[in-house]
Parts: C-alpha cells; sequence; structure tokens
C-alpha cells in the first residue's frame, strides 16, 4: 500500500493531473494500493485567499478555512475522473468524508483522528481512492486547514493511520539536496537523509517539506520519499531513521540557510537575576519567535544581550525592545540589524566526530567572512553572517565538507 501526494504544481493544470494518473495507473498495475493524496491546483490557495481580502481585511478563520479548502476539493475531483478515463476504478474524498477530525485552530488545525474503515474498504474493492490534502473537520463539523502546505501532513497521517509501506511526496523537485542548487550548482541529491537532518533542513529554510509532516512521519515511522513528479525514473530521496542507516554516513549530509534572520543587540544591559526575563518576556507574549541568544558579562560588569528574530517581525521586536529598555530595563540602548543570514551545517555524522566546528569556523575565516553568533546542536552548528556574504558561505562549506557533486563524499 503505497500514499502518493501530489503538490499544485504536479496538478497545476489538466495536462499535468494526466501525467499523475499515468503514474498511478502504472503503480496499480503493478498490483499496489495506492491512496492519491493532493493540493489546490498551484497558486490557486493563494487565489482564494485574496478574494477572501476583498472581502474582508481580516477574513474570519472559520470562513476562509470554508473557502480556501475548495482548491484540494476541485483537484480531488479532476484526478478521479483522469484515473476513471484510464480505466481505473477511483473515488474522491474530502477531508470531512474520510472524516478526518481536528482541533478547531481554523488556519493551522492539527489531526486527532483518522477514520479509515471507508478508505480500506474502498482500496479492498480495487479503488484509487483520491483524498484531499489541507483539510479536516472539528468536532462540530467545522471543516479546517491544517496550514500552509498542510498537504504533506494529510498525506503522511493517512500513511499512518493506514499502515502504509511507504508515503511518496511528489514535488517539483526530485529530491533533498545538499543545498540549494541555485546557490550551488555541483549541489548533490541525497539517497538518503534520517528525519533529525531533515527536519532541521527543513526548519532551516529547505522547503522541500513542511515541518509537521516531517515531524509526524518520525513519530509515526511512516517511510517518507521525496520524488519528482516530472520525471520518470528516479528514486528521490529517502529520508530514514538513523538506526536505521546500515551504511557509512558521510558526517555532514547537508549546508542549510536562511536570509530571513534580523539581529537584535540591547546594550550595557545590567547583570543581575531577571533581565532576560524582562528582555524576552515581552517579546514572546507578542507571539514573536526568538531563534538564537547570546549573552556575556562584559568587563564593567554589564553585559550585552542579543538575538535573532524573523526579518518580518523585526520592526515590532525593536519597537517593544526599545520601549523595554527606557522604561524598565534602564540598559544603555538597542541596536538592530535587519541585513543578517543564517548558515548552518548539518549532519548526524557530528555525534561521533570531532572538528566540525573548527573546520566551519576556519573555512569562513579564509574568506573573511565575520561570524556574528553561533549556536549548536548535537547534529547542526549554525552562525549568523552578514547577508552580502551568505552565498559565498555556503559555497564555500558545500566545498569544505566534500559535497561538491564532483568530490567523493567524505
Ligand atoms: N494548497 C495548500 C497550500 O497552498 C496546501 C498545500 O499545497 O499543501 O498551502
Ligand atoms: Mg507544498
Amino acid at each position: 500500500m503505497i500514499v502518493q501526494k501530489y503538490g499544485g504544481t504536479s496538478v497545476g493544470s489538466p495536462e499535468r493531473i494526466k501525467n499523475v494518473v499515468r503514474r498511478v495507473a502504472k503503480y496499480n498495475a503493478l498490483g499496489h494500493q495506492i491512496i492519491v493524496v493532493v493540493s489546490a491546483m498551484s497558486g490557486e490557495t493563494n487565489r482564494l485567499i485574496g478574494l477572501a481580502k476583498e472581502m474582508q481585511a481580516q477574513p474570519d478563520p472559520r470562513e476562509l478555512d470554508m473557502v480556501v479548502s475548495t482548491g484540494e476539493q476541485v483537484t480531488v475531483g479532476l484526478v478521479s475522473m483522469g484515473l476513471m478515463q484510464e480505466g481505473l476504478k477511483a473515488k474522491s474524498y474530502t477531508g470531512a468524508q474520510v472524516k478526518i477530525i481536528t482541533d478547531s485552530a481554523f488556519t493551522k488545525a492539527r489531526i486527532l483522528s483518522i477514520d479509515e474503515q471507508n478508505i480500506r474498504a474502498d482500496l479492498a474493492n480495487g479503488y484509487v481512492v483520491v483524498v484531499a490534502g489541507f483539510q479536516g473537520i472539528d468536532k462540530e463539523g467545522n471543516i479546517t486547514t491544517l496550514g500552509r502546505g498542510g498537504s504533506d501532513t494529510t498525506g503522511v497521517a493517512i500513511a499512518a493511520a493506514l499502515h502504509a509501506d511507504e508515503c511518496q511526496i511528489y514535488t517539483d523537485v526530485d529530491g533533498v539536496y545538499t543545498t540549494d542548487p541555485r546557490v550551488v550548482p555541483e549541489a548533490r541529491r541525497l539517497k538518503t537523509i534520517t528525519f533529525e537532518e531533515m527536519l532541521e533542513m527543513a526548519s532551516l529554510g529547505s522547503k522541500v517539506l513542511q515541518i509537521r509532516a516531517v515531524e509526524f512521519a518520525g513519530k509515526y515511522k511512516v517511510k517518507l520519499r521525496v520524488l519528482s513528479s516530472f520525471e520518470e525514473e528516479g528514486d528521490g530521496t529517502l529520508i530514514t531513521f538513523e538506526e536505521d542507516e546500515k551504511m557509512e554516513q558521510a558526517i555532514i549530509s547537508g549546508i542549510a540557510f536562511n536570509r530571513d534572520e534580523a539581529k537584535i543587540t540591547v546594550r550595557g544591559v545590567p547583570d543581575k537575576p531577571g533581565i532576560a526575563y524582562q528582555i524576552l518576556g515581552p517579546i514572546s507574549e507578542a507571539n514573536v519567535d526568538v531563534d538564537m541568544i547570546i549573552q556575556n558579562v562584559g568587563v564593567d560588569g554589564s553585559t550585552d544581550f542579543s538575538f535573532t528574530v524573523h526579518r518580518n517581525e523585526f520592526d515590532k521586536a525593536m519597537d517593544i525592545l526599545k520601549n523595554q529598555v527606557q522604561n524598565h530595563i534602564g540598559a544603555r540602548n538597542v541596536v538592530g540589524d535587519n541585513k543578517t543570514a543564517k548558515v548552518s551545517v548539518v549532519g548526524v555524522g557530528m555525534r561521533s566526530h570531532v572538528g566540525i566546528a573548527s573546520k566551519m569556523f576556519r573555512t569562513l575565516a579564509e574568506e573573511g567572512i565575520n561570524i556574528q553568533m553561533i549556536s549548536t546542536s548535537e547534529i547542526k552548528i549554525s552562525v549568523v553572517i552578514d547577508e552580502k556574504y551568505l552565498e559565498l558561505a555556503v559555497r564555500v562549506l558545500h566545498k569544505a565538507f566534500d559535497l561538491d557533486l564532483d568530490q567523493e563524499p567524505a
């Protein structure tokens, strides 16, 4: 049993839907049971959100979900028709028809349960089942959606509920790369990547899969594969569990980066208990996510406190802090820089190898790239640098860690 999830570009036109149909028919002919999960046609969800905003500046969340969920309802019907035209038995389902039950957090709902009875019965009767991604219903029967890119999560959740053998995510790239090939043309497609690495890569801005889908697959042990819907052959990238990795792993799997970082520094902060809370408390109350944090005591006993936020929230965070510093903290001043970027080396091999950080720092130093902040986890090292050096940094690190196409993986 295979779940095949097709994204918006894969079902972006009748012609492309016919391609999807041909692929499904091929797998069906091999004797597999297939559940197809689809997104709306590319651009459609944005168009629907645009319509909603013409009616209401801040669309009511329940009504917004009512509107945007229609995109997927169109594609499931079209895919089923295409399959029938090819002589297959097919049946489409909305999220509500399956009974994909979610909480009531409109526009970002979480799946609570999936009723797999009908799908199982249809599969047993020889149907290809086509399920609308991105949507569900809450316990009161309201239509909900799962957040942008949520069809990935639907695909994985259906695969988990039915204990499918594999969940294949078809997209417009043919797998997960060592870094963005637009920045480094020598980037290689990875045959495998572990869930943890994939989570790091995704959260660091490699947007191949919705993060929540990866988390879900990791939690429920769903075998997940990313493939191109535009290529006939190719194994894509298989997302594996570290403990199952039999092959010798490369130390570093990839270089991830994120252009959307902004750095804020509060200067001359009195060094006493409660200060970090006074600085970051109001920030988190305003729902601004903080990424990296650095604090260190200087010679005069006062400290500089730096942290990063998403660039879109830079102005908001600066305003909050200026007020906070003036009225409560008694720090010298607040300075900000929204021309920063984050670069990370990611790899589970770091757990068993030393010297990765020093190699990273030396490589950047050799190019005269100044490191402004550093953070580490067991499987990644991230640095914040001036945005203008981002592409250079990614290129030299990619090479230094033997990730270029013509290099043998170390
Ligand atoms: N159509 C939805 C979106 O654009 C869900 C998806 O494509 O995964 O976010
Ligand atoms: Mg998508």
